[in-house]
């Protein structure tokens, strides 16, 4: 059920979606395009937290809608772009941040286990990205969050390497089938990011930070000032690429 919340009505904003912005790293980004004076269309499993993010987002001064939404059933994907569409009239820059991370030693793995984090990681930025692309006018933007395990292997997530190293093949052929339409594809991997998903023991994080070369974990505001300048006109002539946010830890 969409819940939708006015703010001031700037006729000239742009249009953002946010998946997966009911928390971490997601409403990271859907309030720093908020303060970009972007309304923001905040999907999420979660409707009550999308409600509250939401209501944050009103409080910067712009609009912003909540609408319930699981990223890997096509339904509810049509159902958020009809919502976006009713209430905006189009979408400027969709950001697919929607994901699990679960992790599942593999010889236990399950095919339900394959199944829900493909489709919830990969799939959904098919299905989002398909029905975006239908209201999106020419200059807009795609901006995946893709992940550091795309790169290298983590221990209990091979359904989520794969997921991930899937995004990061997919940005590439899309970028190419978007680009006369002058609408740009990239990602931001991100390194260890300090949110409600990711949550660790204090020993756990201290050893991963000691695995980072900038010694601290990141933050939501890293990726998101990421993806705010991958949303700006200052990313123009950027496509196709992957732009690794991890505090140096995937150099070594
Ligand atoms: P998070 O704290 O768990 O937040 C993810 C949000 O997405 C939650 O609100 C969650 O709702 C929602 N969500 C889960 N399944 C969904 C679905 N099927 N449809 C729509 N929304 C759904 O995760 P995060 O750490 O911010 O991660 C966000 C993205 O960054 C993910 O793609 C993740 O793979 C990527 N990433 C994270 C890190 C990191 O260190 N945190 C590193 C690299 C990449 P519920 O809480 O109700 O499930």
């Amino acid at each position: 059920m969409p819940g939708n919340f006015t703010g001031q009505d700037h006729m000239e904003n742009k249009i953002a979606v946010v998946t997966g912005a009911g928390a971490g790293i997601g409403r990271g980004i859907a309030l720093a395009l908020a303060k970009e004076n972007y309304n923001v269309v905040v999907a999420d499993i979660n409707l009550e937290n999308c409600q509250k993010v939401a209501e944050e987002i009103v409080k910067i001064g712009v609009k912003a809608s909540a609408v319930k939404c699981d990223v890997s059933n096509a339904g509810e994907v049509k159902q958020l772009f009809s919502q976006t569409t009713k209430d905006y009239g189009r979408v400027d820059v969709l950001v697919n941040n929607a994901g699990i991370f679960p992790f599942v030693p593999f010889e236990k793995m399950t095919e339900a286990d394959w199944d829900k984090v493909i489709n919830i990681n990969l799939k959904s930025i098919f299905l989002c990205s398909q029905e975006a692309v239908k209201i999106m006018p020419a200059g807009g933007r795609i901006i995946n969050i893709s992940s550091i395990a795309s790169f290298v292997g983590f221990e209990g997530l091979v359904h989520y390497c794969a997921s991930k190293g899937g995004i990061n093949g997919m940005i590439r052929a899309l970028a190419l089938e978007l680009a006369p339409k002058k609408i740009t594809v990239n990602a931001v991997a991100p390194g260890a990011i300090d949110t409600p998903g990711a949550k660790s023991t204090e020993e756990a994080q201290k050893q991963t930070i000691s695995l980072i070369p900038l010694a601290r974990m990141g933050q939501p505001a890293d990726i998101a000032n990421t993806v705010v300048f991958l949303a700006s006109e200052k990313s123009d002539y950027i496509t196709g690429q992957i732009i690794v946010v991890d505090g140096g830890w995937t150099l070594r």
